[in-house]
């Protein structure tokens, strides 16, 4: 059975005392207002996977996660940060390919296939995203684009190790532009993505994976994306830097 999953990217926001006190009050809202299967994630700098880490310990479905790591154990990478690093903070997954990361740090597929390994290896759960451009879009050439960063950054996997990812879909158009994609076009890329791993694997492991909407889904929007069939989630970055709003998007299901 697949997991609904709320997950926060907080991306390059909150200092340590301000994301100490979201974390906070995310954990305590969640414990008093989030139904038991739904599992919150707050992806937070990577400074402050430890301390956040401790607030969330004691919660049942509100974990912690890391934006990146490195496709390298460990070594000469000056700023880098490693899987098994992220994993010694407590934080229990880790975002793979953002599109913010593909644009301004140049991530490839290939190398975004080798964090993917690592991570499963270490027992991190990837949040790997995946998600056209306008152009892509318009060209009508999304489905095709989607499909080629699946395949190369995710089918070497086994078929156990694939049900343990989570896919992000991601419009790059959507992505803190206000703009969101509409439940139709949310839901036909979802089942295409499920059919394409079906494919590739077979329907039940298809079942088992967890594909979640991100870009500018919001309170007033969550309800209708996530009661699409193969909407499973969402991936958040504005508004989860809200406990409120991150909040009332979980307790949208
Ligand atoms: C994101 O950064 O993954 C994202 C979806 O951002 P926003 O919700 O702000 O569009």
């Amino acid at each position: 059975m697949r997991r609904k999953i709320i997950a926060g990217n907080w991306k390059m926001n909150k200092n340590l005392e301000e994301g100490l006190s979201l974390a906070s009050e995310v954990t305590n809202m969640a414990a008093d207002e989030v139904p038991n299967d739904v599992t919150m994630v707050m992806c937070t700098p990577a400074i402050h996977l430890s301390a956040v880490s401790t607030t969330t310990k004691d919660s049942s479905n509100v974990f912690v996660g890391a934006q990146n790591m490195s496709e390298y154990e460990s070594g000469a990478y000056t700023g880098d940060l490693s899987g098994n690093m992220v994993a010694s903070t407590g934080a229990t997954f880790v975002i793979i390919g953002h599109s913010e990361r593909r644009e301004y740090h140049f991530e490839t597929n290939a190398q975004l296939a080798q964090r993917v390994k690592l991570a499963l290896s270490i027992g991190l759960t990837p949040i790997f995203c995946c998600g056209e451009s306008l152009k892509t879009r318009e060209a009508n050439e999304h489905i095709d684009f989607v499909n080629k960063q699946l395949d190369e950054s995710l089918f070497d996997l086994s078929a156990e190790d694939i049900k343990k990812i989570v896919i992000a879909y991601e419009p790059i158009w959507a992505i803190g532009t206000g703009v969101t994609a509409s439940s139709e076009q949310a839901q036909e890329m979802h089942r295409s993505i499920r059919s394409f791993i079906a494919t590739q694997y077979t329907h039940e492991v298809a079942k088992e994976i967890s594909i979640l909407y991100g870009g500018s889904m919001k309170p007033g929007n969550a309800q209708e994306l996530l009661s699409q069939p193969d909407v499973d989630g969402g991936l958040i970055g504005g508004a989860s830097l809200k406990a409120r709003d991150f909040i009332d998007i979980a307790k949208s299901y």
